[in-house]
């Protein structure tokens, strides 16, 4: 068993790390945008990363896609900006079920632009009533002879008012699951902006009303729309874990540099007893997570349906993970972990979201605790 990365991976590895570090100067900035920040938008389209997150047919890299790679790369962003880790994995999260089922239509007309980062997809599932519970959702789907009309409002939708496109999911008049691919110009569509976050992210309200397109708008078939929501996740709901592994690295190698320099009672802080414990945690968590995260991501790559509850176990691991090791971190900094707009302070807001959105923690352990009572003999 060889628990390294193969050569190929590593190569994207450095390629991630040093497009990572090209952004460091815009990274601060870009992460307090709630609109997309054009200089991080550029340098993401000159950086060719986007073309992991289709097929090779359509402008990819890889005839599959490749959720280790996705994994390796969203570790290196998140580490260097939120803002640059969100833009790339938006790009196969709201563009996936095109990829998966999409007509040849749809997918020469999107993916390729979906690679270069010219059109930014997006993925409409939360509502303003409808959250974890996604059964529950008010968003109509409704045949109407040779076209499809769709009618609700979404919210809290990543790329909101920058995104060209929306896979949006909703409800048939008999009760079963849709998709349908809504251009953002379609008539009918209309984005305000979400709330602010604590951690700022591109968000928008999106209303849907009575868009009225063709039926092969549609995305796979009617009825189809829960499993492409499950095979979206199955592919990228990892990919989570990656992104906090990233960020809680980047936590402790601030806590590291900040605590072998710093002197109290004679000694530096890494010295004393209690801040020595917290370093010697944080690095036994981080790289308990990357371990089952990459596996994860091994799985998913090539089973991506069967790997959703080893993709939620790193999910959940990485982000609680994460939450806790940059917590230790600013508490190892003491006041200078404070500092509003600090690296450490970023992190600190940036982790917190990441226990919700994809899966809240708690949702993720009902499914993780159900598998396993059901696949003990
Ligand atoms: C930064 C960000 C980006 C987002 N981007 C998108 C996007 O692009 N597209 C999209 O569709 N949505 C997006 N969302 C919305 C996100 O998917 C939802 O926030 C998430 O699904 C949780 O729903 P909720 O916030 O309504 O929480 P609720 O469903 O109201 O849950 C609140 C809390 O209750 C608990 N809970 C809920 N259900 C259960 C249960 N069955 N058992 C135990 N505890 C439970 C959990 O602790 C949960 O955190 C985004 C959210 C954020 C913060």
């Amino acid at each position: 068993m060889d628990f390294d990365l193969d050569p190929g991976h590593i190569a994207i590895q450095k390629e991630a790390r040093s497009f990572a570090e090209s952004i460091s100067h815009i990274a601060a900035e870009a992460d307090e945008c709630s609109g997309v920040h054009a200089g991080m938008l550029a340098a993401l389209r000159a950086s060719r990363l986007g073309s992991l997150v289709v097929p090779k047919e359509f402008g990819g890299r890889t005839d599959r896609i490749d959720p280790l790679a996705i994994c390796i790369v969203r570790e290196a962003l998140m580490a260097a900006s939120a803002h640059a880790d969100s833009l790339f994995a938006l790009q196969g999260i709201g563009s996936y079920a095109i990829t998966a089922v999409g007509s040849s239509e749809q997918r020469t007309n999107w993916l390729p632009r979906v690679a270069t980062m010219e059109a930014l997809p997006a993925l409409a599932l939360t509502e303003p009533d409808v959250g974890s519970d996604l059964k529950q959702v008010g968003t109509r789907i409704v045949a109407d002879g040779d076209r499809v009309r769709v009618t609700g409002a979404k919210s809290f939708i990543s790329n909101g008012a920058s995104a060209a496109f929306f896979e949006v999911f909703g409800k048939e008049s008999d009760g079963r699951f849709s998709m349908v691919l809504v251009p953002a110009d379609a008539p009918g569509v209309s984005v305000t902006a979400s709330p602010d976050l604590i951690a700022p992210h591109v968000l928008g309200e999106i209303q849907f009303k009575d868009v009225s397109l063709p039926a092969s708008a549609r995305l796979g078939s009617p009825g189809q729309g829960m499993d492409l929501v499950l095979a979206t996740l199955g592919v990228f709901r990892v990919s989570v874990a990656g992104a906090a592994v990233g960020l809680a690295q980047a936590a402790l190698e601030e806590a590291v540099r900040h605590t072998r320099t710093r002197v109290q009672f004679g000694r530096p802080l890494a010295k004393l007893g209690p801040v020595a414990q917290m370093l010697a945690d944080c690095w036994a968590e981080v790289e308990m997570a990357r371990l089952l995260t990459y596996r994860a991501a091994f799985i998913a790559s090539t089973d991506p349906a069967s790997a959703l509850n080893h993709s939620s176990m790193a999910k959940l691991a990485a982000t609680e993970m994460a939450s806790r090791v940059v917590d230790r971190c600013v508490q190892m900094m003491g006041r200078f972990g404070l500092i509003r707009n600090s690296k450490i302070e970023r992190l600190y807001r940036q982790a917190r979201p990441m226990r919700i959105y994809e899966g809240a923690s708690e949702v993720l352990r009902l499914g993780i605790a159900r598998t396993l009572t059901e696949t003990i003999p």
